[in-house]
């Protein structure tokens, strides 16, 4: 897709950091599937792999976790 952002470059598939914060949760997802502008850089996070990561930092946030450094892992289909 043409990106958003700077208007100009297109974006292709990569990957991205995430960070998300969660009450006292800091947790840090390398290796997300993402689109990135070849342009300016931005990453867009894939919707799925978007909600997966929120599911997960509110599962680590309740569990009382406050920083947390990982890689993205595709759920398992169960
Ligand atoms: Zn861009």
């Amino acid at each position: 897709m043409k990106c958003p952002i700077c208007k100009h470059g297109e974006t292709t598939d990569g990957t991205a950091s995430v960070t998300l914060q969660r009450g006292g949760l800091t947790l840090v997802v390398k290796d997300v599937p993402a689109q990135v502008c070849d342009n300016c850089g931005e990453a867009y996070v894939e919707e799925q792999a978007a909600a997966q990561l929120l599911e997960e930092a509110a599962a680590e946030a309740r569990a009382g976790t406050e920083i947390n450094v990982r890689h993205f892992q595709v759920a398992s289909l169960s």
